[in-house]
């Protein structure tokens, strides 16, 4: 049976805008990855006619309520007693949770004079699967009522989406007697028009497994579903539709399931032993900055530059001034020169040059705006390739960086690089 789930965010901080929901999102997400189909989001404030409002609205259009936030000890922290009150359940004591508050009280915040409302966080609804709440204090819980499923969970994110991910998850994988396996097809390269273009008549063919695409910035994710028995049947299944969309989107797939470019760039770099080193201009460091999140980055890159100006340029990279003078520091020639000195002066394997004009004007030789010339210096040669990344600076400038990483991936993968 499909499942339909309801989000109700409680807290007037989510409607003044001070706040984001962020809460509805991952939680939305994860469902998603279960089957279960989220329908509506509702937000509503620190007041319990208008939440019971809400919760009676969700009980005729959900199976499963879950409401976030409103579980602490204060006063205009009221989820549950109105969520009692909408199912009529009793609140009721539990010795356990109010051991566990008062020991996270003394363990975390070396606290022993813990208040009555403190307290007032072990009540909980009669009858009712309680999640311990590892990463604060108050615990979530769930129950069922007039035929739904309630669940409730603190609304600081930490606590909300680990409560989520190690409590719920299990929770609501037990209602169905059905596994549901889902797989990210990652594409970096065209936007998410073409895919959806190219992969339409699929995408609503296709029912169970299903096919849907997300578009993140500057990529496409399209995601694979399928429902079975088991997850070796669900994989089964999901296998000839993956077939499908590598054979229709070719070396625009960068990863099944991996993150993003950096972890792939990264892994196959590490699998080669080989290293990269960058220079960069208009990025300012944001290569270096993603391919350092990632732990082990060490491996594969001992460091790079981050040459803004002209004498950075010169002094650091020793990029003839007549060249920058010449050419222009945002040209194809000027972005070669920074990835070959670069990958020499590191002795690194590879070396990526940046240069750029990341707005909000133009540079001083007229270069538009989004203008960038990435190069890439590898064993044969150097190539290099110019973009026109639009207007806005921060995505010029995260765009600029996928480019580089695509680059490298393509190039260590066997695709034609330019
Ligand atoms: P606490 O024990 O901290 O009182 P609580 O369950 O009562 O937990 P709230 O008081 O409603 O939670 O919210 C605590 C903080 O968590 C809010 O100030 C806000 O910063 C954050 N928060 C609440 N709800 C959300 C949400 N839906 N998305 C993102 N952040 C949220």
């Amino acid at each position: 049976m499909e499942l339909t789930a309801e989000i109700i965010g409680v807290g007037t901080e989510l409607l003044l805008g001070k706040t984001v929901n962020t809460d509805a999102r991952d939680i939305s997400e994860g469902l998603s990855m279960l089957g279960i189909n989220v329908y509506y989001h509702t937000v509503v404030g620190d007041n319990p006619s208008r939440l019971r409002l809400a919760v009676e609205i969700a009980k005729r259009r959900a199976d499963i309520i879950i409401t976030t936030g409103g579980l602490g000890p204060t006063c205009d922290d009221l989820t549950k007693q109105v969520l009692a009150e909408c199912f009529g359940k009793k609140l009721v004591f539990h010795e356990k949770e109010a051991e566990r508050i008062r020991s996270y009280f003394e363990r975390s915040l070396h606290k022993t004079d813990i208040t009555e409302n403190n307290m007032s966080q072990a009540m909980l609804p009669e009858g009712c699967t309680i999640f311990h709440n590892e990463w604060g204090t108050a615990p979530g819980c769930a129950f069922r009522g007039d035929g739904k499923h309630v669940i409730m969970l603190p609304g600081p994110p930490r606590e909300c989406v680990s409560m989520f991910n190690n409590c719920v998850v299990p929770y609501l994988k037990e209602l169905s007697d059905s596994e549901i396996v889902s797989h990210n097809i990652r594409v970096f390269g065209l936007g998410e028009s073409v895919v959806e273009d190219r992969l339409r008549d699929k995408m609503l063919e296709l029912k169970n497994p299903t096919l849907a695409p997300y578009a993140k910035e500057g990529e496409v994710m399209l995601r694979v579903t399928a429902k079975a028995s088991s997850v070796e049947e669900a994989e089964e299944m999901m296998k000839p539709v993956i077939d499908m969309v590598r054979e229709t989107l070719g070396e625009f797939i960068y990863a099944v399931d991996e993150e993003n470019l950096e972890s792939v760039v990264l892994r196959i770099l590490s699998e080669k032993n080989l290293t990269l080193s960058t220079a960069e201009s208009c990025t300012g460091g944001l290569l270096q900055k993603r391919i350092t999140d990632i732990p082990g980055a060490s491996k594969v890159f001992p460091g790079g530059f981050v040459t803004y100006s002209d004498k950075a340029k010169i002094d650091f990279l020793g990029i003839p001034e007549e060249l920058i003078n010449n050419e222009g520091a945002v040209s194809q020639v000027v972005a070669r020169a920074m990835a070959e000195a670069v990958k020499e002066k590191m002795s690194a394997d590879f070396g990526i040059g940046i240069t750029g004009v990341a707005g909000p004007d133009p540079d001083e030789r007229g270069s538009e705006v989004g203008t960038v010339f990435i190069a890439l210096a590898a064993f044969d040669g150097t190539y290099s390739r110019e973009f026109h990344l639009g207007a806005d600076r921060s995505r010029i400038r995260t765009m600029a960086v996928n480019h580089a990483l695509d680059m490298l991936r393509r190039y260590l993968t066997g695709e034609k690089v330019v």
